[in-house]
């Protein structure tokens, strides 16, 4: 069997195929078009994969773009696709923090990747991806940046909750001769604070797993790790666990 799952994200499209073992897998910018971005995608899955259109059996889609992508066989939640996707990289996961572009969720596992529970930011921008994006621009920064330019031993808290706000804070913070390093781990306790306190209200059982983007982040874990109080597993492909579980639930097992 041969099955593909492409998750349609607000920031990045990302995609898997599955056959037997092997697996493929890509990603492109979501931009403004989900449906060129997923149709990207399958194109080139089958020419990384070399497998033919005609030969995958099922295609099924998650991710906020989801609705909008009419060559999927099926669609899926997200939280579905975590859990089937941590279930395959580590099994002993019970907590999964996901922290993409525009929300971060908390999902509780049973065995299997059973899920037991669940809860989601998607009102507000603190805490999310969107967020870290904002705030690299306003340090002269790219993203990916962030987690090597931190300096946990000059940490600035940033007081506000609010994007907009906390934006304004952190160019206040730079007028002030405040070095960047110190701000950057601020702002990372920020959000571990805001997701924490979301898994906290859930109840936080270990091993605990954290994918999606901004796992890409090591500052992001280490402050997840400090405000919890034990290590994180970050999966080698966190970006990929949605569109892995996705594919692997459309081979069909
Ligand atoms: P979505 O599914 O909503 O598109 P993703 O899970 O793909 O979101 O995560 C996108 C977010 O990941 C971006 O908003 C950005 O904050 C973060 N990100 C992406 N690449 C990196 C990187 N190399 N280093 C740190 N953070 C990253």
């Amino acid at each position: 069997m041969i099955g593909m799952g492409i998750d349609i994200g607000s920031v990045a499209t990302k995609g898997i195929i599955v056959r037997g073992d092997s697996q493929w897998q890509a990603m492109v910018p979501t931009g403004w078009s989900p449906r060129n971005a997923g149709q990207s995608i399958i194109t080139q899955l089958l020419n990384i994969s070399g497998i033919d259109r005609q030969e995958v059996e099922r295609i099924y889609a998650t991710g906020y773009g989801r609705v909008a992508f009419e060559e999927a066989d099926k669609t899926l939640t997200e939280i579905k696709c975590h859990a089937r996707g941590i279930a395959e990289l580590n099994p002993e996961v019970r907590t999964i923090i996901d922290i993409g572009g525009q929300d971060s969720k908390v999902i509780r596992l049973g065995e299997k990747g059973r899920v037991v529970d669940f809860a989601m930011n998607d009102k507000c921008a603190a805490g999310t991806g969107r967020f870290l994006q904002v705030m690299a621009t306003a340090l002269g920064l790219d993203v990916s940046e962030l987690g090597q330019a931190e300096e946990p031993a000059r940490m600035m808290s940033i007081n506000s909750m609010c994007t907009v706000f906390a934006e304004s804070e952190i160019i206040g913070l730079l007028a002030r001769g405040n070095s960047k390093g110190g701000i950057i781990a601020g702002l990372h306790q920020s959000v571990g604070k805001r997701v924490v306190a979301m898994a906290r209200r859930m109840g936080v059982n270990r091993e605990v797993a954290f994918t999606g983007g901004v796992a890409l982040n090591p500052g992001v874990k280490r402050a997840l790790e400090e405000e919890i109080g034990c290590m994180v597993i970050v999966p080698k492909t966190c970006q990929y666990t949605g569109a892995l579980g996705a594919a692997l639930l459309a081979r069909g097992w």
